[in-house]
């Protein structure tokens, strides 16, 4: 019999199309192979794992653990063990990081072959609802699909006046490469990629500045939680320089020259922004001010998808755009760019375009920095619920009276709870300090379950551990804490 005349051989056809490899995409590309849906993954790059298993989460992490090992080293003269001043080989920590990325990419390339997923490398863009256009290396291939799911990303904003081309400017993708280790690095944006970028240059032996639009570090964070790392860091690196801005970037052959100016925040009596230079000269900038949606980039319009100005596309609970068979998960649908989000809400994707009633209902996602100390927060924090007028009782443990975080010769940490004053369940927590990206999951657990400060306080957490500390600022709420002294 003639196959079906209406049916194009050389157009590949997909039930699921999913658009990126990333951690959202793939796991939407696995889970819809998983539900018994016939899938193509589209990813521009050769390898899977996008920004954050290529040049994000998993490098700049096994870089962050090079530059722990390195600073414990040398703080641990002060336990008795002196070890000598180390020996960098930057061209083994570069083999190194690589191969940690190379290792998950492997295991990746294998679960798409297990599930029968078809991989297109190359780059797609809609070219009608229901087909995409992928330019690969040998030229072009049309796939059509039933449903879609976007899960195409976000890059680093880059501030235009600036020189981007000049190698020594750099975004988060050039700080990874660890081509060289700056004399003098300025990092502009003092957010979680700013932070742990310095933390990984300090340890490998530059001098580290950092300017800061807002008030504060970490501006998304309670205060209380980010004071410790801008204690530490404070005496760590060479200058912090908050609410101020960063008027001109301009390459010179000695370097960078920098000129700086006062933020128009920095109004009112702080004197935080002052001691800024009119100008100054760094061998490299990273410039970490956010990441944009990638929605502009891939002809959205043509499936009758809507993009905002900034390139976002908005999805419904389902992940469902405006168009209904076609999803959109991750950086692209909005903040927080994170990749944990984006798996939850590939999941969901997937599901949904499976028949499953299926939803996104999560009731928090954490943030982490893993600088050092760490710090990870959850649910409501102290700031939104201020803002919020939310009635909240609240416990704050220092780490100083946690045996094991003396031990381990840290006394910095901190952990927060905030419960609902009526009822007691747990509203939002965050900790500072060693492996609080760690912690945090157990908060994260508590408030999903509807947990209240005494399901918290009733929970034998072992001993001697850091996770102790979240037992402890349960037991100030209900007041039956006696590793410290309450006066009541
Ligand atoms: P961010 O938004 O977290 O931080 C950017 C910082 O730059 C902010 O503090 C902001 O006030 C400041 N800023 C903005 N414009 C400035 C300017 N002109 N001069 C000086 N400061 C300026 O963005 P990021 O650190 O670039 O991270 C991007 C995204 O990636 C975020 O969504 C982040 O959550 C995510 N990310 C997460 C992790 C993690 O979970 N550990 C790690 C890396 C990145």
């Amino acid at each position: 019999m003639d196959a079906n005349p209406a049916v194009d051989e050389s157009v590949i056809q997909a039930e699921v199309l999913v658009l990126g490899g990333g951690p959202g995409g793939y796991t939407a590309a696995f889970r819809a192979a998983d539900l018994g849906k016939q899938v193509v993954l589209i990813e521009r790059y050769s390898v899977l794992g996008g920004v954050c298993l290529n040049v994000g989460c998993i490098p700049s992490k096994a870089l962050l653990h090079t530059a722990q090992v390195i600073h414990e080293a040398d703080e641990f003269e002060q336990h008795g063990v002196i070890f000598g001043k180390p020996v960098l080989d930057i061209d083994k920590i570069r083999s190194w990081k690589q191969s940690v990325s190379a290792g998950l990419n492997d295991g990746l390339a294998r679960l798409v072959k297990q599930r029968k997923i078809r991989l297109i490398q190359g780059t797609g863009r809609f070219t009608s609802s229901n087909t995409v256009e992928v330019q690969t290396e040998t030229g072009v291939t049309t796939v059509s699909f039933e449903q879609a799911v976007i899960a195409a990303g976000s890059h680093p904003t880059k501030i235009p006046s600036f020189p981007h081309d000049d190698p020594r400017l750099w975004d988060s993708t050039d700080a990874l490469e660890l081509t060289e280790i700056p004399k003098k690095l300025l990092i502009v944006g003092g957010g979680i990629i700013g932070l742990e970028m310095a933390t990984v240059y300090h340890a490998l032996g530059s001098e580290i500045s950092v300017v800061e639009l807002m008030d504060q570090i970490i501006p998304g964070c309670d205060n209380d939680l980010v004071t410790p790392l801008y204690r530490r860091i404070k005496k760590q690196y060479k200058n912090i320089w908050l609410q101020t801005k960063v008027t001109s970037i301009e390459a010179d052959k000695k370097g960078l020259k920098v000129t700086f100016d006062r933020a128009e925040s920095a109004g009112g009596t702080s004197d935080k922004g002052k001691g800024a230079p009119e100008s100054e000269l760094f061998d490299a900038v990273l410039v970490a001010v956010g990441r944009r949606p990638n929605g502009k980039l891939i002809a959205a319009e043509l499936a009758g998808v809507n993009v905002d100005e900034l390139g976002f596309i908005a999805a419904d609970k389902q992940q469902r755009t405006n168009v209904p068979h076609i999803f959109a998960i991750g950086d692209i649908v909005g903040n927080p760019m994170l990749a944990h989000k984006a798996v939850h809400e590939g999941k969901v994707a997937a599901e949904v375009a499976a028949g499953h009633k299926a939803g996104f209902d999560a009731l928090t996602i954490p943030s982490v920095a893993y600088t050092d100390p760490e710090i990870a927060w959850m649910g409501l924090t102290e700031n939104q619920a201020k803002q919020q007028g939310i009635d909240y009782d609240k416990a704050a443990f220092p780490w100083a009276a946690s045996g094991r975080s003396l031990s381990i010769g840290r006394k910095e940490g901190l952990t927060k709870i905030l419960c609902d004053k009526q009822t007691g369940r747990i509203l939002g927590a965050g900790m500072v300090g060693t492996n609080a990206g760690e912690l945090i999951a157990e908060a994260v657990l508590a408030l999903e379950m509807g947990a209240d400060a005494e399901d918290i306080s009733l929970t034998i957490h072992p001993h001697p551990t850091l996770s102790e500390t979240f037992g402890f600022a349960a037991e100030m709420i209900t007041g039956s804490i006696t590793d410290l002294y309450i006066k009541k």
